[in-house]
């Protein structure tokens, strides 16, 4: 059975789309689209070996070979010209690394309408990646599954422009301030709050000053949510 984030990482993918799933590990995102019907065809990219190989045998358990071609690659050179691909999914990575994976792959993004993001942490790469590179958000979505928080990020393209909070908190997931959403910023906060105050303690260099400022900023920014 499929986890939950990734069954709704799944709910942002169209009927009929063909995906590229990057960082696929066990491919099990792009078989459960195509064993539901929603989809018919698949790349499943992965950077490393052994994830590489359970991909592939898992594809070849489920009898997927026909609709899901499972790719070594860095990013998004696991995506070729004539694959038509139209939806990018890449789930279970830091925001960071999501957002370098598709900077580097911006060229082979031409024919891409749709990008599904499940960021761990730092999802305002994202936004900040989106926003400076003619993409807008057009849903999001926070959940918790095994005491573990999610965030989940769909980009289309557009023209956006988010104030400082709405880049830090999501633009909807802000206006939204779902439980869920209040429990995650409300344990960012008191951990942020910890180590400022371990940090007060921690003498003055320039670069404890500097932590400290940041660490100010943040909480602040969490105080007008
Ligand atoms: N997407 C799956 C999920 O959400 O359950 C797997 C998440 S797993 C924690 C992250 C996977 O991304 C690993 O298998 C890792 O090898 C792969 N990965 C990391 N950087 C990558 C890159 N630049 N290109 C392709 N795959 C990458």
């Amino acid at each position: 059975k499929l986890s939950e984030r990734l069954t709704a990482v799944a709910s942002f993918v169209e009927s009929g789309a063909v995906l590229a799933d990057i960082g696929s590990d066990h491919a099990y995102l792009p078989c459960y689209l195509i064993r539901t019907g929603i989809i018919s065809k698949a790349i499943a990219g992965e950077v490393v070996k052994g994830p590489f190989e359970s991909a592939k045998k898992n594809v070849k358990k489920e009898g997927l070979e026909n609709n899901i071609i499972v790719r070594l690659g860095n990013g998004l050179q696991a995506v070729e010209e004539n694959d038509g691909v139209d939806t990018i999914t890449i789930a279970g990575m830091g925001g960071p690394l999501i957002a370098s994976i598709l900077q580097e792959g911006n060229a082979k993004l031409g024919k891409v309408k749709r990008i599904i993001t499940q960021p761990n942490i730092h999802s305002s790469s994202i936004r900040e990646w989106a926003v400076q590179n003619g993409w807008t958000i057009i849903e999001e979505e926070i959940l918790k599954e095994d005491g573990k928080i999610y965030e989940i990020i769909v980009l289309e393209r557009g023209k956006a422009e988010y104030d400082e909070l709405e880049m830090k908190f999501g633009p909807y997931l802000l206006e939204d301030k779902s439980p869920i959403f209040v429990e995650k910023w409300e344990r960012e906060l008191a951990e942020w709050k910890r180590i400022l105050d371990s940090l007060e303690k921690a003498g003055d260099t320039d670069e404890i000053q500097r932590r400290k400022e940041q660490l100010r900023k943040k909480i602040e920014l969490a105080g007008r949510v």
